[in-house]
């Protein structure tokens, strides 16, 4: 789940000559009282099932907006296995305007992904003329679930087209999500079930993955400097000023449930 500036919550409190990018202090108390509502949607109301454990990782994007990373594992008795299950939860495709015009609007604002490939070679996902998030992903009728990968969800094929971002994009294009927490959340909020081992370790991967910088120097064994390293750690740290703002109020940057010791 990605903050979205433009929450009520936020656009309310500014003054008429404030900007958003000027108030870091309340795009995190927002984000934060989001992500304790998605959380219990999820842990006590029990939106996808009883959760066994679930693991949370805050992050922050260059220009300062904070998203989680958010892996939940469901209970046996409540596991998504079947495609009836995933169709239930995980929907990819544009819904009719006329019979939810909500919705239409919050998956075409939150939920395509930008064009990519040689409809737009500048976008950050693409690599030779390629999306490296595999988009637009391939027509299905039906969802299936992959051997050792993630789910094909439905995506069928209406022949209707979107004008976004000046270029006209189908179902192809719909980043996974579920329809009551995009309705609810009005942000982006991709939601995929992984049922398969190796998808499950790419995941704990991800929302542990470390920082994109690193300061590092080659020296002669027999002469190591040490250098300055106050200065060398500072030129790797970048904190946008949300980023500052989070421990200040003394929100967690993750979590883990239930709690695990690891003894000798
Ligand atoms: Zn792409």
């Amino acid at each position: 789940m990605t903050c979205n500036p433009s929450w009520h919550e936020i656009m309310d409190e500014l003054l008429p000559h404030e900007e958003v990018q000027n108030k870091p202090d309340l795009i995190a108390r927002v984000f934060h009282a989001k992500l304790t509502k998605l959380k219990k949607d999820i842990v006590q109301k029990k939106l996808f099932g009883k959760v066994a454990a679930y693991v949370y990782v805050i992050e922050f994007q260059k220009r300062g907006l904070p998203h989680v990373h958010f892996l939940i594992i469901l209970d046996p008795r409540s596991k998504i296995r079947t495609s009836d299950q995933y169709d239930e939860h995980v929907y990819a495709e544009i819904p009719e305007q006329k019979t939810n015009p909500n919705l239409y609007e919050a998956v075409l604002k939150h939920m395509m992904h930008d064009p990519c490939g040689n409809d737009n070679l500048g976008n950050v996902c693409t690599r030779d003329g390629n999306c490296k998030n595999h988009y637009p992903r391939s027509f299905s009728e039906t969802t299936s679930t992959g051997h050792n990968s993630y789910p094909i969800y439905r995506c069928r094929n209406d022949g209707k087209k979107y004008l976004v971002h000046r270029v006209q994009l189908d179902n192809r294009w719909v980043i996974p999500y579920n329809p009551y927490l995009l309705a609810k959340y009005d942000c982006h909020i991709n939601v995929e079930v992984c049922s398969t081992i190796k998808a499950v370790k790419y995941l704990y991967k991800y929302i542990y993955k470390g920082r994109d910088l690193v300061v590092f120097a080659l020296s002669n064994p027999d002469n190591i400097s040490i250098g300055d390293e106050i200065s060398s750690f500072q030129i790797a740290r970048w904190i946008s000023p949300p980023e500052a703002a989070w421990p200040i109020f003394r929100f967690p940057l993750n979590s883990i449930h239930p709690t695990l010791s690891l003894c000798k």
